[in-house]
């Protein structure tokens, strides 16, 4: 009898305790493989290989919401405050959901990992260009196309570095056209709204095959310490992507042929680290953990994949579509969205 009852409650606790572990897990996006960090770059694209891409998809945006946290995104209930995303752009794309910022989790840093292919240690200022060319110009240098078809669209006039490198080789070369901030480098953040009508202009007038978008928003509101703030630019850059996609779709030199990829650069403190969701820029997990969806005509539909992903598989999937693509960059390739 005695042998039973502490059984029991030898059952109770055990079972106390999982369901202890359970909720701990649910709430905290602790991936363990995120400790230790492999971020070998990709190899430079060959751009004077006569190989050309026989995709379905001749065009790629690449929009990049700043800094949104997985709690308020993905990992929110219901995915209740991306309803564009999770509701109607979902259906049509792979989502991935182990995917994250590998290196720095600062701006600047973040977004040039998707345009160079590496991750470097680059100052947030925008006093620093990255050290490698961008996709944008070796894809320019090997189709031999006017600046007009590859952008650097973006909200923070800081990103324009995305532009440009470091490389002897390549500094000042092949170009893509910037559309940065309020007027271009040091002018100020624009507001993402003006970054739409922006981009709805220049589709329109020059029909780009290439272009790198960016909405200040939600880091923008977060960094002034505003809750509310932070949610409504979770919410409306949700909103805006929906906006532009249906923008881009419904002309003719894009529909069906035409590949979206929507992301973060970074995340945010989890609410135990630092000033949590104010800030960012460490390892912690809240600033690793980020989210992809990928949408085109060479992608499963309505379909997920768990791979660990970073920026750099994203690079290295841009650069195959585009026919830039090098056999030893083959490994790091997202096969497993592709049909
Ligand atoms: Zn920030
Ligand atoms: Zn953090």
């Amino acid at each position: 009898m005695y042998s039973a009852i502490e059984n029991k409650n030898m059952r109770i606790i055990i079972l106390c305790v999982f369901i202890f572990l359970l909720n701990s897990c649910s709430t905290d996006p602790i991936l363990p493989w995120f400790s230790e960090p492999e971020n070998p770059c990709l190899e430079l694209p060959d751009t004077a290989s006569t190989s050309s891409a026989s995709y379905l998809a001749k065009n790629i945006f690449v929009i990049v919401i700043d800094g949104a946290r997985w709690s308020e995104t993905w990992g929110y209930p219901s995915q209740a405050l991306i309803p564009y995303q999770s509701q109607q752009l979902k259906p049509q794309a792979v989502f991935c959901s182990s995917f994250i910022n590998n290196g720095l989790t600062k701006t600047i840093s973040g977004h040039a990992a998707i345009t160079t292919g590496c991750y470097e240690e680059l100052e947030n200022t925008g006093d620093e260009y990255p050290s490698r060319p961008s996709l944008l110009q070796a894809w320019l240098a090997k189709t031999d196309k006017p600046k007009e078809a590859a952008w650097v669209i973006t909200s923070k006039d800081k990103l324009y570095v995305l532009g440009d490198c470091k490389d002897q080789n390549w500094q000042g070369k092949f170009l893509p056209s910037l559309d940065c901030g309020i007027s271009g480098a040091g002018s100020g953040y624009r507001e993402d709204t003006a970054t739409v009508g922006s981009l709805k202009n220049i589709i329109t007038q020059y029909h780009p095959a290439f272009a790198i978008v960016n909405f200040r928003n939600p880091d923008y509101s977060a960094h002034q310490g505003s809750w509310d703030g932070y949610i409504n630019g979770i919410k409306s850059t949700d909103s805006l992507t929906w906006v532009i996609i249906n923008y881009i779709e419904a002309d003719a030199a894009y529909t069906g042929k035409t590949a979206y990829f929507i992301t973060n650069d970074h995340g945010r403190h989890l609410n135990e680290v630092a000033d949590g969701f104010v800030s960012h820029g460490d390892d912690c997990n809240g600033c690793r953990k980020i989210s992809l969806l990928a949408i085109g005509p060479d992608f499963k539909e309505n379909d997920s994949t768990a791979t660990q992903y970073s920026h750099v598989n994203l690079s290295a999937t841009i650069s195959e579509i585009l026919g830039l693509g090098r056999a030893e960059n083959s490994s790091k390739v997202m096969w497993d969205i592709f049909k």
